[in-house]
């Protein structure tokens, strides 16, 4: 099974990532956490996720390519992040092409802009890539990840200045991508307001239908 996420930033797709690729052992390619990872060496890549703008597609392209290239992902795997603009989609549909792989399904994970902005501000994460909410998805105890004790942060991107630009980006860049998908019949609408485990059971149940 190979699956693509899209949303808005906040819209809980990380989180639901990793309950899929947990409960069907496929592989997470999540393209924000590569540049998080990338950033830590490229002063470049580290201005403009600061500030909240995308990554040149070319970058983005290419080191998706080499991702695939590996022998993981024929277990499957879910595309967290991309495509986030319809360049990017046409290019990984060629790449796909030349490799023979088929997308079983795009899970459209939406939520209205306000409540983005509240799930964004108070979204802390941790190093091991657990991620929480300071209200709505709590650690037991507070600035500590539940799983490995390490120490909470917020995310430089996820601070109030930055959390308007990365939503206008989406509206003007990634939204178009909904109409794209549609017409190739793959979209699946979910609804991302509901709570942790509600939206989890929506996309289990589709992928169990399949
Ligand atoms: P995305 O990957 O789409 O940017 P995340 O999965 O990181 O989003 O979630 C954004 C924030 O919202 C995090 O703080 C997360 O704990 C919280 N969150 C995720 N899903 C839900 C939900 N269904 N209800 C409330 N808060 C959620
Ligand atoms: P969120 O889901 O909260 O918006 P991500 O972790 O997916 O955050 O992305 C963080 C940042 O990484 C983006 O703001 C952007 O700068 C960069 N990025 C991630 N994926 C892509 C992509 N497909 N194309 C361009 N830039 C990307
Ligand atoms: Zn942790």
């Amino acid at each position: 099974m190979n699956c693509i996420l899209v949303g808005p930033p906040g819209a809980g797709k990380g989180t639901q990532a990793k309950k899929i690729v947990e409960k069907f052992g496929i592989v997470h390619l999540s393209t924000g956490d590569m540049f998080r990872e990338a950033k830590k060496s490229e002063e470049g890549i580290s201005k403009l996720l600061a500030s909240g703008q995308l990554v040149p597609d070319e970058t983005v392209v290419n080191m998706i390519k080499k991702r695939l290239e590996k022998d993981d992902v024929k277990k499957g795997f879910l595309l967290d992040g991309f495509p986030r603009t319809l360049n990017q989609a046409e290019e990984l549909d060629k790449m796909l092409k030349t490799k023979n792989i088929k997308i079983d399904a795009v899970f459209f994970v939406d939520v209205h802009f306000d409540e983005a902005v509240k799930r964004i501000s108070g979204r802390r994460v941790c190093s091991c890539g657990a991620s929480y909410h300071v209200d709505f998805i709590p650690p037991k105890v507070e600035g500590k990840c539940d799983a490995c004790n390490g120490d909470l942060i917020q995310r430089n991107d996820d601070k109030e200045n930055v959390v308007k630009d990365r939503l206008d980006v989406y509206e003007k860049q990634t939204r178009p991508l909904i109409e794209y998908y549609k017409k190739t019949g793959l979209l699946v609408n979910i609804d991302g307001l509901k709570n942790e485990s509600e939206v989890f059971e929506e996309i289990k149940k589709y992928i169990k239908a399949k």
